[in-house]
C-alpha cells in the first residue's frame, strides 16, 4: 500500500494564471513536493509586472480583522522567503525603510495617534529636523511635510522577484503551459482544464490565480462572485535640473498617497493611481504629479521617459483579496486589486493548508 506522503507528493495541481500570486502559489506547492502546472497565455502582461513593489505591512493602520491578520502573516513569512531565494538570486532583497509623509495637518495627526497608541518599535514618527524630512522638503520646495517611518516595512523589486520565482519553477520542474484556459470542469474525480486549443489537462485540484477573468470559469450564479477592474498607472521621469539630485530622498516613500522611487541622480519613478477603467488615460503625467499644491519646477518639466499600467481586480460586495475553497477541488485567489506582493505569502500558505486538508 502507498503510504500518505506517496499520494499527497503525486497529486497533480493545475494553477491558472501566473502573475505573483499564481507563482507564489507554485512555489510553496513545488516546495511541498507536488507535480504543479502553471498555465498563463500571457506570463509578462499582467498586473505583477506593473507592480511597484512596496511592501506596505506594519504601517497598515488598521490592526484587527481579516486584511491585518493576512498582512501580519506576510510580514512573518517575508524573511523566511528572501532567504530562500537568496539561494537562487543573492540580490534580491527588501530594501527598508519605508516612509508615509503628508502636508495634511488631519492625516498626520491620525498618523501620529496610530505611531502612539501601538507602541510598536519599528513604526516612529520623523521629526522636523530628521533628515529624510529635510531632503524631502528640500527637494519638493515644501515646508510642512511631516510624516512617519517604518524600519521593518519595504520594498522587493518585483521583476527580480518574477524572476527569481521562475528560476526555482524551472528548477523544481513546474510545468509552464503557454496557453489561455477557457473551461473546467469535473470528470471521474478529476478536473479537466481545457485550453483555447483543444487540449484537455487533467489534475486533481485547481486554483484560479487569473485575477478578473477567474469569474468566467465558474458558474458565477451559483457562487455569486463579482469583480471589477481597477487600473494602476506609474511612470518613469527623467528631470532636467543640475540642481536636483534624486538620490538625496528615502529609497522610497509615499507622499500624500503617491508611492515614489528615486532610480538615479535625475530619474524617479511615481506611482499609482486607482480608476474604475481599463484603459490608461491622456493625463497620466498630471494625475501622477498632482500630489502636491504647488509642484516644484523640476517635476512640472520633467519628461516622462517610461509609463506602463496594470488591471488588478477587486472584488464587489466583499472585501479583498477573494480566498475561497469552493467546491470539490478548486480554490479561488483573486481581488488583489492593491498589495498581492505583500499578501503573496500568506495567501500561498493558506491554499497549501486547504490542499493538505482537501487531499487527506
Ligand atoms: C501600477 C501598479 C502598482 C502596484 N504597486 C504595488 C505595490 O507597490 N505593492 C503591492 O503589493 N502591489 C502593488 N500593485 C498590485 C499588484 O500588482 C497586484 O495586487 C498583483 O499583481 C495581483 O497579482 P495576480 O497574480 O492576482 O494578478 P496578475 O498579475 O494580473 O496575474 C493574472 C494572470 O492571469 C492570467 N490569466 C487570465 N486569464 C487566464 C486564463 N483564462 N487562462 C490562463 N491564464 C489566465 C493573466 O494572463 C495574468 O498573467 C500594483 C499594481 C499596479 C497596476
Amino acid at each position: 500500500m502507498k503510504s500518505l506522503k506517496e499520494n499527497f507528493q503525486k497529486a497533480h495541481i493545475v494553477i491558472i494564471g501566473s502573475g505573483i500570486i499564481g507563482r507564489f502559489n507554485a512555489l510553496e506547492l513545488a516546495q511541498l513536493g507536488y507535480q504543479v502546472t502553471i498555465i498563463d497565455p500571457a506570463q509578462h502582461q499582467n498586473s505583477s509586472n506593473a507592480a511597484l513593489g512596496l511592501l506596505m505591512g506594519n504601517m497598515y493602520q488598521k490592526r484587527r480583522g481579516r486584511s491585518w491578520d493576512l498582512r501580519k502573516q506576510s510580514i512573518e513569512l517575508w524573511p523566511k522567503w528572501i532567504k530562500f531565494l537568496q539561494k537562487l538570486n543573492c540580490e534580491l532583497n527588501i530594501e527598508k525603510p519605508l516612509i508615509q509623509v503628508t502636508t495634511d495637518e488631519e492625516k498626520f495627526k491620525k498618523l501620529e495617534k496610530f505611531v502612539y497608541e501601538n507602541n510598536d518599535q519599528n513604526l516612529r514618527i520623523l521629526e522636523r529636523d530628521s533628515i529624510f524630512i529635510k531632503n524631502i522638503n528640500k527637494a519638493f520646495q515644501t515646508k510642512n511635510i511631516k510624516g512617519m517611518i517604518s524600519f521593518e516595512d519595504g520594498r522587493i523589486n518585483p521583476f527580480s522577484l518574477l524572476q527569481t520565482l521562475n528560476k526555482y519553477l524551472k528548477h523544481k520542474k513546474v510545468n509552464y503551459l503557454q496557453e489561455e484556459i477557457i473551461k473546467i470542469r469535473k470528470s471521474n474525480n478529476q478536473w479537466i482544464s481545457t485550453t483555447r486549443n483543444n487540449e484537455d489537462i487533467k489534475s486533481e485540484m485547481v486554483i484560479l490565480c487569473n485575477s478578473l477573468k477567474a469569474i468566467n470559469l465558474l458558474e458565477s450564479q451559483s457562487h455569486n462572485i463579482k469583480l471589477k477592474p481597477v487600473l494602476g498607472q506609474a511612470m518613469e521621469i527623467e528631470v532636467n535640473d543640475a540642481e536636483v539630485d534624486l538620490l538625496s530622498l528615502p529609497k522610497q516613500f509615499n507622499i500624500n498617497g503617491k508611492n515614489i522611487i528615486p532610480k538615479s541622480k535625475n530619474k524617479l519613478i511615481i506611482g499609482s493611481t486607482d480608476e474604475y477603467s481599463t484603459k490608461p488615460e491622456e493625463d497620466t503625467f498630471a494625475k501622477l504629479t498632482n500630489f502636491l499644491d504647488k509642484r516644484p519646477n523640476w517635476l512640472m518639466k520633467g519628461k516622462i521617459s517610461k509609463k506602463w499600467f496594470g488591471i488588478r481586480s477587486r472584488p464587489d460586495g466583499e472585501p479583498s483579496p477573494i480566498m475561497k475553497n469552493l467546491d470539490n477541488g478548486v480554490i479561488l485567489c483573486t481581488g488583489f486589486y492593491k498589495n498581492g506582493i505583500l499578501l503573496a505569502p500568506a495567501c500561498s500558505k493558506w491554499v497549501a493548508n486547504e490542499i493538505k486538508n482537501y487531499l487527506y
